[in-house]
């Protein structure tokens, strides 16, 4: 199994929190030290039999930032080219503009999007029911995870899910 897989949230929601998680002593790249004209690779997850490369869709998450067409136009053409799509929210705190901002740009594109709702371990059970009905019917989600980067809840099993629906590759 192998792809690529992008990750979006808007700030805070935990995102490098949980690639540190998945990605942990195995970084191949940190954020920084590689960058290609549209997309960021943020780290490459490893294993014996499957590889999944996470990246980052600059213009996609900047929902303060005046962005030119060109800029919209390659994240979104970026999230076509990925085999999935991980659209991160924090379970503690309201869907807000910043959150609608990515779901607008999510409409539409052919690559399966997963609703990952993080921080779980910062809300009582009922609360989740509620973050979940907020955003249920936002997109087509391929499948909903609520997971907690920061303590590993649910993590691996997530992860688990997403390399069997990466496609079959060296
Ligand atoms: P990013 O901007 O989306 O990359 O978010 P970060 O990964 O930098 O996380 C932002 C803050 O949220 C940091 O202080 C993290 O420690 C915290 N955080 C991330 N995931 C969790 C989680 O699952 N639970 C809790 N309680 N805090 C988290
Ligand atoms: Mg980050």
């Amino acid at each position: 199994k192998s792809g690529f897989v992008a990750i979006v949230g808007r700030p805070n929601v935990g995102k490098s929190t949980f690639l540190n998680r998945v990605i942990g002593q195995k970084i191949a790249i940190m954020s920084n030290t590689a960058q290609t004209t549209r997309n960021k690779i943020q780290g490459i997850y490893t294993t014996d039999d499957a590889q999944i490369v996470f990246i980052d869709t600059p213009g996609v998450h900047k929902p303060k930032t005046q962005l030119g067409d060109y800029m919209v136009k390659s994240a979104l053409s970026a999230l076509n080219e990925v085999d999935a799509v991980l659209f991160m929210i924090n379970a503690a705190e309201k869907r807000g503009a910043g959150d609608n901002f990515i779901i607008d740009r999510l409409k539409g594109i052919k690559a399966p999007v997963y609703l990952v709702i993080n921080k779980i371990d910062q809300i009582q059970p009922d609360d989740l029911l509620t973050v979940m009905d907020q955003y249920k019917q936002a997109l087509p989600w391929k499948a909903v995870y609520p997971i907690s980067a920061l303590e590993g809840n649910n993590v691996n099993e997530f992860l688990g899910d997403l390399v069997d629906q990466m496609p079959n590759g060296p």
